[in-house]
């Protein structure tokens, strides 16, 4: 949750501009009051570089650096409301930290959000700004998102931001019962948002549409992707 209120921005920045991305997201279909509450309060501004800021309420993906994007406001809504489903979670894991605005948002949705970054620059970066917003329930941890977080296993939801070319199924394997799971799944190019629901043993997988996420890639650390 966010305790520093006082990032609220002018002109392009301001709340008017906010709440005009988030009556654009509801023409697009997003229907859950809470998620569209969350988009409002959250100042995506502080979470692109300030060349970008006047673009940031821009239902667009924008690039953060690294080959990084920070994902569409349309996609962070549409993952969030399926993978909440009207509830309030215990524990969330979302693998691609990136600039840390979609962590931002599940910190609404969520008593403790984990999310697993393999750039240390991006996930330092990310861990200033929730320093910075007063989110205190954020725990970003360097390392490879398709070994998951093991240690606080099973959460209630997982949200992938990057995409796998294949299904990994030890983040399926991480997901409570009744556990709820938002992966991009496919080649480089378009690939598939899947709703993954967990029930007992068995695994429910639906398509909910076609997507454009940056790759998943192994490894990481001070190296990777320099
Ligand atoms: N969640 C971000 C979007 C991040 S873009 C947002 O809110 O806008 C995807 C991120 O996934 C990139 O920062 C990339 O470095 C990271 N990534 C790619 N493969 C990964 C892996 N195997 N483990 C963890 N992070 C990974």
């Amino acid at each position: 949750m966010i305790t520093n209120r006082s990032y609220r921005g002018v002109g392009m920045t301001s709340q008017r501009t906010r709440d005009r991305l988030v009556e654009t997201l509801r023409v697009e279909g997003i229907s859950d009051a809470t998620v569209l509450d969350i988009i409002s309060e959250v100042p995506r501004h502080i979470f692109v570089d300030e060349a970008l800021a006047s673009r940031a309420y821009e239902n667009n993906a924008l690039p953060i650096g690294h080959g990084q994007t920070i994902s569409q406001p349309y996609i962070v809504a549409r993952m969030t409301e399926a993978m909440i489903a009207g509830r309030h979670l215990k524990k969330v894991l979302e693998i691609g930290t990136g600039c840390g605005y979609q962590a931002a948002v599940l910190s609404h949705v969520a008593d403790t959000v984990y999310s697993i970054e393999r750039l240390p620059v991006l996930a330092s970066r990310a861990r200033e700004r929730m320093h910075v917003l007063g989110i205190g329930n954020v725990r970003i941890r360097e390392g490879d998102g398709f070994e998951g977080w093991t240690a606080h296993a099973p959460y209630d939801g997982i949200i992938v931001t990057a995409a796998p070319a294949e299904m990994p199924e030890t983040l399926k394997q991480q997901l409570a019962d009744g556990g709820r799971m938002l992966i991009p799944v496919g080649e480089q190019g378009v690939q598939r948002l899947m709703l993954v629901r967990r029930e007992g043993d068995e695994y429910h997988e639906e398509v909910l549409e076609l997507v454009r996420f940056v790759p998943m890639l192994a490894g990481s650390g001070p190296t990777a992707g320099v």
